[in-house]
């Protein structure tokens, strides 16, 4: 039997990435590490397809035709590596391992780099989309031994999900792990939109007091403007579902998030790389706040918190409210391809970051209309270093900035929290702004440290120390950073 290629691991992506390959018209080799969920997928679901199944790794490799293509749905972590260690003696030079789980990318890195040295090429190879998305078209993202490229592409492309235009949302991404890198960054964005639109939700229900219906009602209308996204579309849902009682089952979950890592992960890889991105960590820090559900309670009891509802121009607000929205998810965006862009440049990936925007256009749970206008922007500016100096996006910004300050000042008046409405704000308000305090800063770490500092009256790279006491030496610091 020559298979196209076989799926390791039969939980919820696994087994409906199969399914989809199948109605693709690939031949495919199933195989899960408690063997008995492979009878059972074929008696199941997978009965009348022409899924194979497995029981062995050594059965599974003499399945398939070569370069033999192995794709990993498995537990991201140490279980990618036990299952590559088991492959290696099983495989041929030229033969491909696919790792599809939400690996972090400096281990997709080093597995790349093991792999080639043994002749076998890695790819990892970011999924999103869910279940569904799994099923029925996936957004993948690519990355790693560019020689697997041409062998995986007609299986990737082909069970992808496609954009109206019938573009497939998969690409080749890059070398190494930028796959999963920005996979990672997709994830992270998805914190963002999630928390910006748990923001608007908040702000519709405490600060105007609308009613379920009233919220839904918006959002569908919000769902027909630039703001049109998958994310938006399940809000509409949810908050429509009625628990058995007929009341919005979304009040009756607890007010904790939870959270896998992979946002986690963008937060501390952009302070690795120096880039600000403060819009995806506030909403990783908004989870953790969440979380202290005893002490946020004991805490509102001591501070007798009440919120003081916004009792007239209801409408105009709700319309207020849909600007701040999009212009803080347009920075939430510009700072994760900011993100992208450093790591691209420190690893030599040379990410092609219109791609990356059309591989999100469908499948995928960040979907939305928005993304084709950001590939546009970075077709016509390949380089461009910052979304928001865009021509279509800035004039939504400038458009969207009065409306902004009006909501955010609310919340901060009445004290409702919106971190990452409000922080947003203040990071275009940074990166507009020509001079910062920053010499203010420099001067003190000068003045207790003697870390010198550049003058603006003098050529860029001449550092100066100077001696602010009048006891100081002229030595200046080499080692002490602070
Ligand atoms: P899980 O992450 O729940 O992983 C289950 C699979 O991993 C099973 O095949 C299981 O085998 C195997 N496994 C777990 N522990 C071990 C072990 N110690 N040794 C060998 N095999 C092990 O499955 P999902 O389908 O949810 O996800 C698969 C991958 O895709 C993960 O990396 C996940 O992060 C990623 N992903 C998941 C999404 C989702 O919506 N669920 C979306 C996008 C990506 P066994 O049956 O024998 O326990």
């Amino acid at each position: 039997m020559n298979a196209d290629i076989a799926v390791i691991g039969l939980a919820v992506m696994g087994q409906n990435l199969i399914l989809n390959m199948n109605d693709h018209g690939f031949k495919v080799v199933a195989y899960n590490r408690t063997v008995s969920k492979v009878d059972q997928f074929l008696e199941t679901t997978a009965k009348d397809t022409d899924i194979v199944g497995a029981h062995s790794l050594e059965e599974m490799v003499g399945l398939l035709a070569t370069p033999r293509k192995i794709m990993l749905m498995v537990r991201a972590g140490e279980v990618v590596d036990r299952f590559i260690d088991a492959l290696i003696p099983l495989l041929d030079k030229g033969d491909i391992i696919i790792d599809g789980g939400n690996s972090n990318y400096v281990d997709s890195n080093r597995r790349v780099e093991k792999l080639s040295q043994l002749g076998l090429h890695f790819v990892g190879a970011g999924v999103s989309g869910g279940e569904e998305g799994a099923r029925f078209g996936p957004s993948i993202m690519p990355g790693g031994d560019v020689k697997a490229w041409p062998h995986i592409k007609p299986i990737f492309q082909g069970i992808s999900a496609k954009t109206d235009q019938g573009e497939p949302c998969c690409d080749w991404v890059g070398n190494a792990g930028s796959g999963h890198f920005v996979k990672m960054i997709h994830n992270g964005i998805e914190y963002g939109d999630m928390q910006l639109i748990s923001e608007a939700y908040h702000f519709m229900k405490e600060a105007l007091l609308m009613s379920h219906e009233e919220m839904e009602a918006t959002f569908k209308k919000w769902n027909e403007t630039e703001l049109n996204s998958y994310l938006v579309e399940i809000t509409i849902d949810i908050l429509a579902f009625k628990d058995t009682d007929g009341q919005p089952i979304v009040e009756k979950i607890m007010d904790t998030a939870g959270q896998k890592g992979t946002g986690k992960w963008t937060g501390i890889n952009a302070l690795d790389l120096g880039i600000p991105l403060t819009l995806i960590t506030e909403s990783v820090f908004a989870r953790y706040l969440s979380s202290l559900k005893q002490q946020r309670v004991d805490a509102s009891n001591l501070f007798n918190k009440s919120i003081t509802p916004i009792t007239e121009n209801k409408e105009q607000w709700v319309e207020a409210l849909r600007d701040a929205l999009l212009a803080s998810k347009i920075i939430s965006y510009a700072q994760g391809f900011m993100l992208m862009k450093q790591a691209s440049e420190d690893n030599n990936w040379e990410l092609n970051y219109g791609n990356v925007a059309l591989m999100w256009r469908g499948g995928c749970i960040i979907r939305s209309a928005f993304l084709g206008n950001i590939r546009d922007a970075f077709v016509a500016e390949p380089e461009l270093t910052f979304l928001g100096l865009d021509s279509y996006f800035k004039t939504i910004l400038q458009r969207c900035s009065p409306a902004w300050r009006d909501v955010t000042s609310k919340s901060l008046q009445i004290g409702l929290p919106m971190p990452c409405m409000t922080s947003s704000l203040t990071f275009l308000d940074g990166y507009t702004t020509a001079r910062l305090p920053a010499n203010m800063i420099q001067a003190q770490r000068d003045y207790f440290g003697a870390h010198t500092f550049e003058r603006v009256d003098t050529p860029a790279g001449e550092f100066f120390h100077n001696d602010w006491t009048g006891h100081g030496g002229n030595v200046s610091s080499t080692t002490y950073d602070a």
